[in-house]
């Protein structure tokens, strides 16, 4: 009896406060800033330079590409196994192209596991659909390169005009 009432004295306690859940899927979770969900892919920032490839500590990732006819290597293939991906984040740390990035997606249930098998054109649809907020702030952040840079731009050509 004892027990039971202590039962009902939390449960009578908790009533007037706050819900920590949510109607889902109806309702959305906001993640924080540096959530790390799915990635997106952007094929026509990535070099292939392959650093994604050799940092991922589960080697989940496999990409190939080839030189254009402008001796500039283009990617054909990019694949990531998200059935043995840990979302570690160390590919898009490393990507120095921000071409790889991590979103606030997290759906990624499938009926078979073939289907966490996800190609170069499911992770550009994933930026498509779920632009995260790490691609809002690396857009902001280029934005802003852009314009420190433009300063030093002009001023070397001022010293190019003084000589
Ligand atoms: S998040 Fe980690 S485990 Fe997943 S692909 Fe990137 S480096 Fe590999
Ligand atoms: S690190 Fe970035 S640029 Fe290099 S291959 Fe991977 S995705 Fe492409």
């Amino acid at each position: 009896m004892f027990g039971f009432l202590k039962g009902m004295g939390i449960t009578i306690r908790q009533l007037p406060t706050k819900k920590v859940t949510l109607m889902y899927p109806n309702e959305r979770p906001q993640w924080p800033e540096r959530f790390r969900g799915v990635h997106e892919y952007i094929p026509e920032l990535c070099i292939v330079c392959y650093q994604c490839a050799r940092i991922c500590p589960t080697s989940c990732i496999s990409l190939s590409g080839a030189r254009d006819d402008n001796k500039k290597m283009r990617i054909e293939t990019y694949d990531i196994n998200f059935e043995i991906c840990i979302l570690c984040n160390l590919c898009t740390e490393v990507c120095p192209t921000n071409s790889i990035r991590m979103t606030s997606q997290f759906e990624l249930a499938e009926y078979t596991r073939d289907g966490l098998y996800k190609n170069m054109d499911w992770l550009y649809h994933n930026h498509v659909e779920h632009g995260s907020f790490r691609a809002m702030q690396a857009e902001k952040e280029r934005a802003a390169r852009e314009e420190l840079e433009m300063p030093v731009q002009q001023k070397s050509d001022d010293r190019g005009g003084d000589k």
